[in-house]
């Protein structure tokens, strides 16, 4: 690398996202020291963003920087958690001041809008490729799980799952859409919001979580199995966004919204008792989301539509049965 492997964490990540006070040694030494708050459990996720596989080769910097801490996030917004510190893996071809202050700037900016340090990593040389390690909390006993899921309850989604996927197919010049929904759903795929505020207030009312990284219907599958159970899916209940029906046309937009991917939306089941209060407690238009099915004793994630059952072809993005060319 042009500048040192030192001077370049200092230039970049030393002052990456907040300051927190339970950070009694961030970046600098060998490893970090962290106060855990007492009454809390820790949470830990990882995620891995390899170049051409999870982002286009060529992806603007601060996107790759923003998507890697965002989808980490969103892990925890599925437990339930609130993060608190981060640890950044990056390999990188060089060291382009351009291109790191730009990732640094997309991953500092996340970071302050969820209160995130970054308290350390590891630089090295190589074929583009990002980790992100977050760390965060959770008071014990309280997190949401995929397996609390019984059947009879009802199956929520926030947001509008889809977006992102025909964000990417805009980004690959695979999708040609008018250049409002064009620059929407661009931005959908770049800069996810992650649903930290929904997942933590989620804690009091859902029974399982799980967030949508990998097409909704495949991981609502995911839940369903933890639980031991099935789910049913409404095909005129799933949520579209009007840019991605304008893009798309509506049936090409469900089927997105089904099978897409890095939407980066939670999808969680509540029981009937509790609908009632989380309805009053969290309108649905205010945190935008929508009832889209039910879980059910049989096996398996159906999509159902006039009293038919709908064929997928897939029922989600299978990294290693499909690639991004
Ligand atoms: P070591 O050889 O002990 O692993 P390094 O030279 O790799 O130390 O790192 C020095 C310090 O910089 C450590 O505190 C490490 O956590 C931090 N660090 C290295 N790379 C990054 C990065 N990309 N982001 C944040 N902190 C980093
Ligand atoms: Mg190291």
């Amino acid at each position: 690398m042009g500048l040192g492997e030192f001077a370049l964490i200092d230039r970049y990540f030393r002052k990456c996202g907040v300051k927190r006070a339970d950070v009694r040694l961030g970046v600098g030494d060998d490893a970090a020291l962290l106060d855990s708050p007492a009454g809390c459990e820790l949470v830990a996720a990882i995620d891995t963003l390899v170049a051409g596989v999870h982002f286009p080769h060529g992806s603007p910097a601060a996107s790759i920087g923003h998507r890697a801490l965002a989808v980490n996030l969103s892990d925890l917004a599925a437990m339930g958690a609130r993060p608190a510190w981060a640890l950044l893996a990056l390999t990188v071809p060089n060291s382009h001041d351009a291109w790191l202050s730009e990732f640094a700037a997309g991953f500092s900016a996340l970071a302050y809008a969820y209160d995130v340090a970054l308290v350390g990593g590891d630089t090295t040389s190589g074929p583009l490729c990002v980790s992100v390690q977050i760390l965060g909390h959770v008071p014990k006993g309280a997190g949401m799980l995929r397996s609390g899921a019984r059947p009879g309850d009802l199956v929520f989604v926030s947001g509008t799952p889809g977006d992102a996927a025909a964000g990417l197919a805009v980004e690959q010049g695979r999708l040609d859409a008018p250049a409002a929904a064009a620059t929407y759903l661009r931005k959908r795929f770049l800069f996810p919001s992650p649903r930290m505020a929904l997942g933590e207030r989620l804690r009091s009312y859902a029974s399982a979580c799980i967030d949508v990284s990998d097409g909704l219907l495949g991981d609502v599958g995911k839940l369903a199995h933890a639980s031991g159970c099935g789910v049913e899916l409404s095909y005129g209940k799933v949520p579209v966004s009007e840019a991605l029906v304008q893009a798309v046309g509506d049936e090409r937009a469900r089927e997105l919204a089904l099978t897409g991917g890095d939407d980066y939306e939670l999808c969680f089941t509540v029981k009937p008792e509790h609908v009632g209060k989380l309805r009053q407690d969290l309108p649905p238009q205010r945190w935008g989301y929508s009832l889209i099915g039910v879980v059910q004793d049989a096996p398996g994630a159906v999509v159902m539509s006039g009293g038919n059952v709908m064929e997928f072809s897939h029922s989600g993005y299978d990294h290693f049965g499909s690639s991004m060319g």
